[in-house]
């Protein structure tokens, strides 16, 4: 029996560790730090070894395999010594797709993939075909192709899933946008990053599909360089475009071999620029899943907003408060700034992944009156912003950050959380900063 060891013992690691005690591999799961209890017992149930805290090199050196999660980077030392030994590393998502004959909508990017997902899945849902949602998202797609039968998958894919698939082939892959994020796992170098996110279509054949942002010149450069047989089709805001969707005056075109539909930008459920590229791209994907344009129409109407991306909280004192706790980098926090037309407190900050501001500043002068740094070293923000904006103040908790807002707002303004970082200096993720955030703007 042929072993597979997997590292990492979360959503993603415990659902690959199912797959392979199902597929009859000798299974051994090995986390350095700790497994949660509700995965440790998820592995007891299914009877899998496991260890915590540490990793035993022999047991782990002895595996045919290894399947990696994606939040453990390549510059790990246990990952080191099995690239030394020959030992194919690979992600849950090329694991679990050997044994999965479900067509496949696999959306990756820079911003939008979260919303782009949700927005397909549920396209999927409301044309009543059996649909499982997987992935980056948070739910394992191993775990459902051991445990559920589907005939799609939905699945967000991050650029560190996409680093460990080698033979993974999507029916229809999605690039939402690429933007610089994450460089620290791509050695600073924009190059390797933009050749993560093009692994999701290096597999695809004459009979798939390739949705893609042809505004987005990053993308467009990359495209220019490399060969592929899928269909194209791209999504603009800027140009007219003989295949695929654009924007015409207040609606979208959108074009799929002969047949041509349009969408009125008034019935989208989600608002902002950003979610008109979230949208057309998502039409696209049910398009060519065959879906018809009467569904497509509604389903893009009745679509329910995602926590953390835009989420209006509340209006106290006529003063809107908006979570966008999801938005961790540069270019998300633009779009929130961009589409807000009232006078913004911008709470801002906390990890910095490498960020330029300077791309930020014309729409900070335009829009925002006072910045409410919340993070742990604010100094960046400071140096970006502090000749432009009047108003500047730092604090260490979401509760300091929303009453200083409070205090800084007056009616008729926004107060928008759209920190342009990661949350882990202050939060143990961008959902807690989010619910943080939430609660002290219930609590003014
Ligand atoms: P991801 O899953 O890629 O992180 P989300 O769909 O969760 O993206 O959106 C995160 C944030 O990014 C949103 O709150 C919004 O501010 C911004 N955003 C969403 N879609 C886009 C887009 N197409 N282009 C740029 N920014 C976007």
């Amino acid at each position: 029996m042929s072993r597979i060891v997997v590292l990492g013992g979360a959503e993603s690691g415990v659902g690959a560790a199912v797959l392979a005690k199902v597929k009859g591999f000798d299974v051994f799961l090995s986390d350095y730090g700790t497994i949660k209890p509700e995965y440790a017992a998820m592995l007891d149930r299914w009877q899998i070894p496991y260890e915590q805290g540490g990793h035993t090199e022999e047991k782990i050196l002895s595996a045919g395999e290894v399947v990696k999660s994606p939040g453990i980077p390549n510059s790990a030392p246990i990952v080191k010594k099995l690239d030394a030994a020959g030992i194919h590393v690979i992600s849950e998502i090329e694991f679990a797709a050997r044994y999965d004959s479900a067509k496949k909508i696999c959306i990756t990017g820079s911003n939008g993939k979260t919303t782009t997902t949700s927005l397909i899945y549920y396209l999927l849902q409301q044309a009543g075909l059996n649909v499982g949602l997987g992935g980056n998202i948070g739910k394992s797609y191993a775990l459902q192709v051991a445990t559920e039968k589907h005939d799609y998958y939905v699945l967000e894919i991050s650029s560190f899933q996409l680093d460990g698939c080698f033979d993974f082939r999507p029916d229809i892959a999605i690039i939402t946008n690429i933007t610089p994020d994450h460089l620290d796992r791509y050695d600073y170098n924009m190059e390797n990053y933009v050749r993560a996110k093009f692994r999701i279509i290096r597999n695809l054949s004459r009979e798939d599909c390739f949705i893609f942002d042809s505004d987005d010149q990053i993308t467009i450069e990359h495209l220019d360089r490399i060969v592929t047989q899928a269909r194209m089709l791209p999504f603009s805001q800027e140009n007219k475009l003989a295949q695929g969707a654009y924007l015409e005056g207040e609606k979208i075109v959108m074009k799929y071999k002969e047949d041509e539909t349009e969408i009125y930008l008034k019935e989208l459920a989600l608002g902002g620029r950003h979610n008109v590229y979230n949208s057309m791209a998502a039409a696209l994907a049910a398009k060519a899943a065959g879906i018809s344009n009467s569904v497509i129409r509604d389903s893009l109407k009745s679509f329910q907003p995602i926590e953390h991306r835009l989420e209006p909280v509340l209006s106290v004192k006529d003063v809107l408060y908006i979570n966008d706790s999801k938005a961790t980098n540069v270019d998300a926090a633009w779009y929130a700034l961009e589409c807000q037309t009232r006078p913004v407190v911008w709470i801002v900050g906390g990890t910095d992944k490498g960020n330029d501001y300077s791309v930020l500043r014309e729409l900070v002068k335009e829009k925002v009156k006072a910045i409410v740094c919340l993070g742990v070293d604010n100094a960046k923000i400071h140096e970006a912003f502090g000749d432009i904006v009047p108003t500047m103040v730092d604090t260490r908790s979401a509760d300091d950050a929303v009453k200083q807002s409070a205090k800084l707002a007056t009616a008729g303004d926004v107060v928008l959380l759209s920190p342009c970082c990661a949350s882990f200096d202050l939060f143990t993720c961008y959902e807690d900063r989010g619910e943080k955030f939430k609660d002290a703007v219930r609590n003014l």
